[in-house]
């Protein structure tokens, strides 16, 4: 009996965070009782796969193999999670039953999960998964016929959609699939955005906001509840520069893995604001076996905002430090650790004290001093240290609201001078990989800029005690910030002193 037997080969495409890896779909249909098994690592819902598959092809009018018939995914040790997988299953079992030629499926990336009735829905993660396609060489990718224009967001890349299976055996018999959707509504800016105009008084917090903005500084605020922190930190949104191409289309790839689909690029930085008590694995990401991004990811060219911080648990606090420096998380999971950019501008806000009223000018505080220091000290040093700017605001004197006789700057008018200290910042750093003062590492500002004028400043406050080696390096790049915003090519001796003051968190009222 001579055996007779098919086989046929599929491309899709492994996410390890953002990382991207081929894994190769090989069908092999055999002689012998009918039976599907898969094997290379799949998860649960992998595994239902073939039942999905089996529907769908079924469900479109065409037969299954009535065969043995094998699925494996390469390479075998890669672990391999959700249904995106389905289309590319599909495709290769069509192949073998000769119902589509075979050399349609070379080079060519498929992304989709198949429902029971045929149709093709969206999967998580499309526009990551083919910009790592693109790196790798491949040129071409059929995905959902919904997400294709997430999928037209990578450049260089010719990428079809499809809306059901029938849509899919047309297109790799040379056919048309389906048309691209009409572009996406062009981003309108939320007029309901928090803006500067709607801050009242703080001028020296509103200050210190800027010179964030400008330097792409971490900050902290410092006051009783009520006096504005939180306003003014989601206001420093709006006053960052745009997305770059670049910037925009990594935020979109990080958002691609959690919403399903992605419209259009971001053009704004985006605002996260995560409550004390979210779990770790929703701060900075986790999950089972291939981890998925946190908010700290999703604050990627962002801002990320950590009202009444010391209630955070301290182990996430002390998640932040490593992303701090390094701009990306990398979790690791039994099976394997993935890697997430991670490059947020941290704003963090607290309380005096538990209560909050501590430092209020009639103050009813009823904490204890133990309380207090213990409040306090739930913000650990080296998180504090890391921190550029710190602002201490106090209340408005309740005599003052309303009587402002100078309306209050606009968002957009801050935005503006903030964008030329950027540029300023750019066009010095041109030769080297940053962009921003708060990148550069302390050695460059030290040895290969000008040191700004009254450095004895800052000797002063070190010997004092008062000024880590590392608080002396964030002095440096707040005092270049402020030249920048100044205008002056390099900061003067009232810039650095300016800059100390930041640093050390001097009273800031209304
Ligand atoms: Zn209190």
């Amino acid at each position: 009996m001579t055996s007779v037997w098919g086989m046929a080969r599929a491309s899709s495409v492994a996410l390890l965070g953002v990382d991207a890896m081929i894994v190769e779909i090989e069908v092999w249909t055999g002689s012998g009782l009918p039976r599907t098994t898969m094997v290379g690592l799949p998860d649960a819902a992998l595994a239902q796969a073939k039942e999905r598959c089996r529907a769908a092809v079924l469900s479109s009018g065409f037969s299954w193999p009535s065969q043995v018939l094998t699925i494996n995914l390469t390479p075998a040790s890669l672990p391999k999670t959700g249904s995106h997988y389905d289309l590319g299953i599909t495709a290769a079992v069509l192949a073998t039953e000769s119902i589509i030629p075979v050399g349609a499926l070379d080079e060519v990336i498929m992304l989709g999960e198949v429902g029971l009735d045929g149709a093709v829905h969206p999967v998580r993660g499309v526009l990551p998964a083919l910009l790592g396609a693109r790196q790798l060489g491949i040129t071409k990718a059929i995905v959902p016929a919904s997400q294709l224009s997430e999928a037209e967001l990578v450049s260089d890349m010719s990428v079809r959609g499809v809306r059901n299976l029938l849509e899919l055996i047309v297109v790799l018999r040379g056919g048309q699939g389906s048309d691209a959707l009409p572009n996406p509504a062009p981003v309108v800016l939320d007029p309901q955005a928090p803006d500067l105009k709607d801050v009242i008084g703080l001028a020296s917090a509103r200050w210190a906001l800027e010179v964030a903005a400008a330097g792409r500084h971490h900050l902290y605020f410092h006051g009783p509840p009520g006096v504005g922190k939180t306003l003014l930190a989601s206001c420093l949104p709006s006053i960052l520069p745009d997305l770059s191409q670049d910037e925009a289309l990594e935020v979109a790839a990080i958002h691609s893995l959690v919403d399903i689909s992605i419209p259009a690029l971001p053009t704004r930085p985006s605002f996260s604001a995560p409550h004390h008590s979210a779990s770790l694995a929703s701060l900075i990401g986790g999950g089972a076996r291939i981890a998925r991004p946190g908010a700290i990811s999703l604050a990627h060219r962002g801002v990320l905002f950590l009202d009444e911080a010391p209630e955070f648990p301290s182990p996430a606090l002390e998640a932040l430090r490593t992303p701090l420096e390094s701009g990306e998380i990398v979790l690791g999971r039994s099976e394997i650790a993935v890697r997430y950019p991670a490059r947020f501008q941290l704003v963090l806000a607290a309380n005096p004290c538990p209560c909050g009223l501590a430092s209020t000018p009639s103050s009813k505080c009823t904490c204890t001093p133990m309380a207090i220091r213990r409040y306090a000290g739930r913000l650990s040093g080296p998180i504090l240290d890391r921190i550029d700017l710190k602002a201490q605001i106090l209340p408005l004197r309740r005599s003052l609201v309303g009587f402002d006789p100078l309306e209050p700057e606009s968002s957009q008018s801050v935005a503006e001078r903030v964008q030329l200290a950027r540029n300023r910042q750019a066009a010095r750093l041109q030769d080297t990989p940053w962009l921003t003062n708060a990148e550069v590492p302390g050695r460059y500002l030290r040895k290969e800029l000008p040191l700004p004028g009254g450095m004895e400043l800052l000797e002063r406050a070190q010997t004092s005690g008062g000024l880590s080696a590392r608080g002396l390096d964030k002095v440096l790049k707040i005092a270049w910030t402020i030249a920048d915003l100044a205008g002056v090519g390099r900061p003067q001796r009232d810039h650095l002193a300016v800059a100390l003051g930041l640093r050390q968190g001097e009273e800031c009222i209304g």
